[in-house]
């Protein structure tokens, strides 16, 4: 990859990630990047490493009633992995090529106005993921946030108040970021969005992370 990345997840998402905590459309953005991304793969085996040392140490903790059940259900109603041979030169990563069951040219794009696609991704209830398609030099129609927002940079690149995305690079967004993202002009961008229920995500997270973030 030519571009250098420059915007990288948060340790918190990582550990999140690392501990199975996310809705699968956050899991399916991080993977994705983690696919684009050398340094955060590294960072990410780091805190599996540190995760499976601390499940030894940790005291148990009694969870919810029916926690064990609804965890069981989940993994069975988990539909088996697509076997999708990656494109050579494809756009998508293969975690999301996984998902639209090709590469660019299989997704079904519908339009949302102002020359702007979408193609939401079938993933669980929780958190949605939905691949964005902005015209060269388009804005990204109006959208209100709820909880996090993560995008992933897949295809060209845009801008916001905060900085410039290219491709590789992930923004994490929360619902104080009002933000209009403007794709450059000169290639059309592509990314992946991934959104969530505010409530499974935010009591989640300062939970784990505290006890992590202290070591
Ligand atoms: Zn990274």
């Amino acid at each position: 990859m030519t571009h250098t990345i420059k915007h990288h997840l948060s340790d918190a998402l990582l550990m999140a990630y690392s501990a199975g905590s996310l809705p699968e459309a956050f899991n399916l953005t991080i993977a994705a990047h983690l696919s684009m991304c050398d340094e955060c793969r590294a960072r990410a085996g780091a805190f599996d490493t540190v995760g499976g040392a601390l499940m030894e140490e940790t005291a148990a903790v009694e969870m919810s009633h029916g926690s064990m059940a609804a965890a069981l259900a989940r993994a069975k109603a988990a539909p088996a992995e697509p076997r999708v041979r990656r494109t050579r030169g494809g756009v998508l990563p293969a975690p999301i090529q996984a998902y639209v069951g090709g590469d660019l040219d299989a997704v079904a794009w519908r339009p949302v106005g102002m020359g702007v696609k979408q193609a939401i991704l079938p993933t669980e209830k929780g958190a949605t993921a939905r691949l964005l398609y902005i015209p060269a030099g388009a804005a990204v129609p109006d959208h209100g946030h709820r909880g996090t927002e993560l995008t992933l940079v897949l295809q060209g690149a845009f801008s916001d108040a905060t900085d410039h995305f290219g491709a590789g690079d992930i923004e994490v967004a929360n619902e104080e970021l009002d933000h209009t993202p403007v794709a450059d002009i000169g290639a059309d961008c592509i990314c992946l969005a991934a959104t969530d229920a505010p409530l499974r995500f935010r009591g989640l997270m300062p939970r784990l992370a505290q006890p992590f973030l202290r070591i």
